[in-house]
């Protein structure tokens, strides 16, 4: 198998599945994915909510612009998010809400009376909160399998168990080694490989930006009593848990972010201990099991931005990584103008209000 197309993609989760199904109209598009089926890693191991604050002021635009799509096709919840703390974290409830006063994001503060009301058996110690109201929950692998499906439509092949092992400039663009699922050419290369992103670009020739991957934790408990249904998405303002219900369990991270190699990530008994440690502070539920644990790597660039754009100094090489803890919430817009920047299409109206500059690899020149 040696055929050409114009763009290879390298990693077929959330973030290369969605920019494949953005580029299908207008280019013959390999996606290619080195595990047996697409979204093994960080996108099937998320906690699959869409919070506008989530990833700072700048990834907010991204957010916003993909909330319409995500909405459209029916991929979110309701749920609502409560950012909480104690009376020492006060100034820093407030440096939130200055942080995002003019991001466009709607977040109000909410006092004791409406923490308790909205979080029942909440300790006494928690008086403050910041409400986002528009926090949602994400149907994740409905999102993935959709983009999959848009890109499966648009004439995209996908090749699974397909690793690519070396990528060499030929003429105009490259020849791809893909292991035992064979070779192929490309125009150009895009690396959407995740936690693998500085990798393939070392294979490629290019630098390596210092896209981190950092592991991150989540358990499944079963609490006395139940968490209610309409529980919002609660988080600690100084970032150390989150939690959550789903269909009756509670999803619970101590919001870890251990640096770690690309790898199949799992989860540390310490990071669970840890995780219930810090609920136990917070709220009087029993917890009577751990029902299941998971961790997966989310992947940073320095400055925590993610990274759309052609390589500043190899030519034909597109970067599209470090989508770190919101890359399943930021998708469709990330998604649309990765593919307008690459084919050099003009911009959208979910595109029109975002700045390319932000994103762009040449930032770290
Ligand atoms: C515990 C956890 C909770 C999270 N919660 C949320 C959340 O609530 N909301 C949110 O928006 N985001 C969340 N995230 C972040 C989100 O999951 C990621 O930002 C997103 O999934 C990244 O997608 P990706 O396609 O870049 O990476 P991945 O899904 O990891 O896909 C990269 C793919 O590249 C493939 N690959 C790598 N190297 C090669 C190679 N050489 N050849 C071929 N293929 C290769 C890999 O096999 C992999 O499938 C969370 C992440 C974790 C870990």
């Amino acid at each position: 198998m040696n055929e050409t197309y114009d763009i290879a993609v390298i990693g077929a989760g959330m973030a290369g599945a969605s920019l494949a199904a953005e580029l299908a109209p207008h280019a013959k598009v390999l996606l290619v994915e080195a595990e047996e089926r697409p979204g093994y890693h960080a996108t099937g191991r998320s906690a699959a909510f869409g919070e506008e604050c989530y990833g700072g002021p700048d990834v907010v635009p991204l957010t916003l612009a993909s909330g319409p799509y995500l909405r459209e096709h029916g991929m979110l919840s309701p749920r609502g998010a409560l950012y909480i703390g104690r009376d020492e974290d006060e100034a820093a409830i407030e440096a939130f809400m200055e942080r995002f006063a003019s991001s466009g994001v709607s977040i109000e503060r909410l006092g004791r009376e409406s923490l308790q009301r909205r979080i029942p058996g909440i300790h006494q110690a928690w008086r403050h909160a910041v409400s986002e109201p528009a926090c949602a929950d994400i149907d994740v692998a409905g999102l993935h399998q959709h983009y999959l499906a848009r890109a499966r439509a648009g004439g995209v092949e996908l090749r699974c168990r397909a690793a690519l092992a070396a990528a060499e400039r030929d003429g105009d663009g490259w020849r791809l080694s893909l292991g035992s699922a064979g070779e192929a050419r490309a125009g150009v290369l895009v690396n959407a490989a995740g936690a693998w992103a500085d990798w393939v670009a070392e294979l490629a020739g290019a630098r390596a930006l210092g896209i981190q991957p950092l592991r991150r934790t989540v358990a499944q408990l079963r609490t006395a009593p139940q968490p209610p249904a309409d529980l919002p998405l609660v988080l600690d303002i100084s970032g150390a848990f989150y939690f959550k219900p789903e269909h009756g369990k509670l999803w619970l991270s101590p919001h870890d972010e251990t640096p770690c190699p690309p790898c199949d990530a799992a989860p540390e008994e310490l990071d669970v201990a840890l995780a219930i440690d810090r609920f136990e502070h917070v709220i009087d539920w029993r917890i009577e099991a751990v029902e299941h644990k998971w961790a997966g790597l989310r992947s940073f660039a320095p400055d925590r931005l993610p990274v759309y754009g052609f390589d500043p100094g190899v030519p034909d090489f597109f970067w599209f990584a470090g989508q770190g803890g919101f890359g399943i919430q930021t998708a469709p817009a990330a998604a649309r103008l990765g593919a307008q920047v690459l084919l050099r299409l003009p911009r959208d109206a979910m595109t029109e209000a975002l700045d390319e500059a932000l994103y762009a690899p040449g930032r770290f020149v």
